[in-house]
């Protein structure tokens, strides 16, 4: 393909998706890890690093909640934009109870790091089990008042809040760059997307609609009623800071409910310049509470409480795992939006250029780390050559840096633990016979930044293939016929987002048909919307968010049959 192609498709990566910051060299913080151990499991211990990145011990939690502990300061461009942010009245640092923006009980505070550099940007509270009683005690007692509002009455308030999200875009996008990484450009499309769907809900909230049943008797009449379920806990990861807290609070809202939200220690920021945000806009004290800190801690507070009638979590199918059994107890509905182990499978008489494009999107988007991001490219053997050497072309001219710095379009990982795992993945393969075309290893910027890679002649049984990669590793497996391909993509645990490109209408029915997930991509690399549904089959999770049917996830289906009513 021609230099000056792949060039233009190189630059459509950038507003495809916004992705983090870098550069710099950290010195002592404390924070956590999660070490990558064996299939769905993954040990979470609480690290010193002295960055040299590799040098790791563990230390207990209660260290790393603490307010005297070595930080690196802010670097004058990361400075000048958290000063600004302060002037906004966005950047929040204390938890949302009942309207009140509070301190942890025993003052601990956790530290908040920029993922391109290591600087502390802000040191938020550290809470556990009483805030997060105290937060859900807040959400039950304005239960009563948000439930009884008219719909139309919630749906200007989330209406407010949405248009709110959208003027202070700017702001909120340079928080996700902040602590997240990805680029700002990239940065911003969440803020654009996660607000997608407080407006998306703030319209469905007028059509809760219930039914009325033909009755079997004469004197009787039958209806069925929607109600809010209750109170939600909502837990939330650190790759789409905003969009994955709206994706469930939208429509939970809309619905009635109320909600404690504990979005991931990495990435607080961002949440709690939405909630101040949601205040603003109207919505009472109590019926959005935000806490953060011990996530265990404030998971078993929300899994044991009986005012919690609904859990929704987006993250590792490990702790999604742990979340629903917790639930069993207190036999609460749950909503799991878990790890997924996307196929991107490349077709013969696929369009070579529109295969590019959706191939590079849908891999390397916030630097491989989304949950519907392609884990395995499927290449058949007639196009296998041409695609993977203009793959390649493409992929070496991914800029990677900063995400504040102009056209970088690849950010850090999100920390050490995650370059770590990503890095023992490419050597498992190559140790395993796979090569590698394009990268391979850490990037001369050093830190979190992990070179964009392409490992060719995978095995399906390779780790790399097995496991979620969750960063910029594209691993190509060559395949011959269309059954073949299916076989490779449907033998997982996983089943959440596959991609297939072809020229073919019915092969493109015949393989969406069956492929075992729960969101297939055809021709198209980037398949997210507020309208339509999103979850996944088998391991990958349980129920849907966005689109109407994302509002049954919080609602209770009550039956009223009306009797002697000649
Ligand atoms: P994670 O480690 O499972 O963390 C997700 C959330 O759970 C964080 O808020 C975390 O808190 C919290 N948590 C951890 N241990 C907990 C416990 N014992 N009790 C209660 N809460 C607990 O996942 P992650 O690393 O943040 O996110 C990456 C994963 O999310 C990937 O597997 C990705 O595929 C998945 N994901 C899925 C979707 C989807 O829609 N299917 C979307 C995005 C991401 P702390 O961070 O404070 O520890």
């Amino acid at each position: 393909m021609k230099s000056s192609r792949i060039k233009k498709l190189v630059e459509n990566l950038s507003p495809l998706v916004p992705s983090p910051e870098g550069g710099g060299r950290c010195g002592n913080t404390w924070r956590k890890e999660r070490f990558w151990q064996s299939d769905n499991m993954i040990k979470t211990v609480f690290t010193r690093t002295i960055i040299r990145p590799s040098t790791v011990r563990s230390i207990s939690h209660s260290l790393r909640c603490n307010t005297n502990i070595p930080r690196r300061e802010m670097g004058m461009g990361t400075e000048n934009v958290v000063a600004r942010l302060k002037s906004s009245g966005l950047l929040q640092t204390k938890g949302l109870i009942g309207g009140k923006w509070t301190d942890a009980y025993d003052g601990r505070t956790i530290q908040v790091n920029n993922p391109a550099s290591g600087e502390v940007i802000a040191s938020v509270a550290c809470m556990g089990e009483k805030e997060t009683k105290d937060a859900i005690s807040s959400a039950y007692d304005a239960l009563g008042h948000w439930s009884k509002l008219t719909a139309a009455d919630r749906s200007s308030r989330l209406r407010n809040w949405y248009n709110l999200l959208n003027q202070h875009k700017e702001e909120l996008g340079q928080l996700i760059t902040l602590e997240q990484g990805k680029p700002l450009k990239e940065a911003i499309g969440e803020v654009g997307y996660g607000a997608s769907f407080i407006e998306f809900f703030a319209e469905e909230a007028k059509r809760v609609y219930g039914d009325i049943i033909p009755s079997t008797l004469p004197d009787r009449r039958l209806f069925v009623l929607k109600q809010p379920i209750g109170v939600v806990g909502a837990i939330t990861p650190w790759n789409f800071p905003l969009a994955m807290i709206t994706r469930k609070v939208g429509p939970a809202l809309a619905c009635g409910c109320t909600v404690v939200i504990k979005p991931s220690e990495f990435t607080p920021l961002t949440a709690l310049a939405a909630a101040e945000l949601a205040l603003q806009s109207g919505i009472p004290p109590g019926v959005l509470n935000v806490v953060m800190g011990d996530a265990p801690k404030i998971g078993n507070s929300l899994l044991e409480s009986p005012q919690v009638r609904k859990i929704t979590f987006t993250g590792s199918t490990a702790v999604g795992k742990k979340l629903m059994a917790g639930a069993a107890d207190t036999v609460k509905k749950v909503s799991l939006e878990l790890g997924g182990n996307a196929p991107c499978i490349v077709f013969d008489d696929a369009d070579l250029e529109v295969a590019l494009k959706g191939s590079l999107a849908t891999k390397f988007r916030n630097s491989g780390q989304t949950c519907v991001c392609a884990n395995r490219i499927l290449v058949q053997e007639g196009i296998y050559e041409k695609f993977t050497s203009s793959f390649s072309d493409a992929v070496q001219n991914l800029k990677v840096g900063n995400g504040f710095t102009e056209g970088v379009v690849q950010g850090p990982l999100i920390n050490e633990a995650a370059v770590q795992k990503v890095d023992s993945f490419v050597q498992d393969a190559i140790s395993e016979g796979a090569k590698v075309l394009v990268g391979g290893k850490r990037h001369s910027l050093g830190f979190t930044f992990y070179e964009p890679t392409i490992i060719g002649d995978v095995k399906n049984e390779m780790l790399i293939a097995r496991q979620e990669v969750f960063g910029p590793v594209a691993p190509v497996i060559r395949f011959k016929t269309e059954e073949e391909a299916i076989q490779i993509a449907n033998d997982t645990n996983a089943g959440l987002a596959a991609y297939i490109f072809t020229s073919s209408i019915k092969r493109s029915w015949r393989v969406s048909e069956a492929l075992e997930y729960g969101i297939v991509g055809v021709n198209e690399g980037l398949v997210s919307t507020e309208v339509a549904p999103f979850g996944g089959y088998k391991q990958s999770g349980l129920g849907r968010e966005g689109s109407r049917y994302g509002l049954d996830e919080y609602l209770e289906i009550k039956y009223v049959c009306m009797g002697n009513m000649d």
